[in-house]
């Protein structure tokens, strides 16, 4: 998955997030905590690309604090009832459900405790999707979603109710990876323009991949990338495993989100005007790469991950 998801991001970045996005995030919940009747409904259309899924994790005022989500389910004769908001839900308005996150229970010792996740048909009543304007990857919309008391049947309950957070947590280092793979797609695909500009684009009558400081972008970008893919193929060889792989997953996101905005921007720095206008690639590259510093989690949130796992107190 990694190596087809990273060729594609690296032919067109987007279409390697749209496929990451319908193909591997929302199947992956319900592969892995659906029941067999929500695998049997669900799956072969989703693999067929009849049917698409979006991920509604995040609240609008809690943002990376996932657990101080106000998005709330109350039961309601034997079904449930939805009220909140989410936002940034990448493909909300092409969706057809939404995998959301919501508490159950509150007063609860733990707030990782009380968690469920739906799955949320988005034409049930009471949804509002709204599309909100973005710097980059516009291909794919990001959404405000809103629930005012959406009624969902208890059989769209994904896994086990009030234990959601744990399912989802399984999740998202799988997620990591992918988002890891994007990333270097788009590393590799700005180092590849960079190199090519540089053996062609002549000034001073010399091409400018023979001056040094521009060989040394060059040589820095090729360590990143290819630093951060080493680290990618380690998480995804555990996480195909069976093994735990947190602490490799949180690195290879970390890794490959810096690698993807230092090449994109150290190559629109060899393109430099002309990196810089629409015609050329190389600022669609960084445009998009900036997204990966802290979607979908922040790099600062991955160091404190990190940091926490290296022995020191948790920061948050
Ligand atoms: C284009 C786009 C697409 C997205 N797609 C989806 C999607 O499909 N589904 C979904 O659920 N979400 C999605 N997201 C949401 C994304 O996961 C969040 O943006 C991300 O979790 C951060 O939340 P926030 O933007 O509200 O930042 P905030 O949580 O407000 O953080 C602001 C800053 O404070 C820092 N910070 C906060 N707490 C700490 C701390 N304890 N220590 C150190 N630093 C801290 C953060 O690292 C960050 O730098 C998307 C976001 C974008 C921009």
């Amino acid at each position: 998955m990694v190596i087809a998801v990273e060729e594609l991001a690296r032919e067109m970045f987007v279409l390697g997030d749209i496929y990451a996005q319908f193909n591997c995030f929302g199947p992956t919940v319900i592969k892995s905590f659906g029941n067999e009747e929500q695998k049997k409904n669900f799956l072969p259309k989703l693999a067929k690309g009849q049917l698409r899924i979006c991920l509604g994790i995040t609240d609008g005022h809690s943002g990376i604090d996932a657990l101080a989500l106000k998005t709330t389910t109350e039961e309601n004769s034997g079904d449930f009832s939805i009220k909140g908001q989410k936002m940034f839900v990448a493909g909300a308005q092409v969706s057809d459900y939404v995998i959301l996150m919501t508490r159950t229970t509150w007063n609860l010792s733990k707030k990782s405790n009380g968690i469920s996740i739906f799955m949320v048909d988005l034409k049930t009543p009471g949804i509002t999707i709204k599309r909100i304007s973005k710097l980059g990857i516009k291909a794919i919309d990001s959404c405000e979603l809103l629930f005012d008391n959406v009624r969902v049947p208890r059989e769209n309950l994904l896994g086990q109710k009030d234990y959601g957070w744990y399912q989802i947590l399984e999740v998202l280092n799988y997620k990591r990876i992918i988002i890891a793979a994007l990333c270097v797609g788009c590393a590799q695909a700005a180092f590849e323009d960079a190199v090519q500009y540089a053996k062609t684009r002549v000034i001073f009558s010399r091409p400018i991949g023979q001056y040094q400081a521009i060989q040394d972008y060059i040589s820095d970008m090729y360590v990143k990338i290819e630093s951060a893919r080493l680290m990618i193929k380690k998480a995804a060889w555990l996480q195909m495993n069976n093994q735990t792989c947190f602490i490799e997953s949180n690195m290879a996101k970390l890794a490959a989100s810096e690698a993807a905005v230092s090449a994109t921007s150290k190559g629109m720095q060899i393109m430099a005007g002309y990196g810089f206008m629409m015609e050329h690639d190389m600022q669609g590259y960084w445009r998009d790469s900036k997204l990966f510093g802290f979607a979908p989690v922040t790099n600062e949130m991955v160091c404190n991950f990190l940091a926490e796992r290296l022995g020191l107190p948790r920061s948050y």
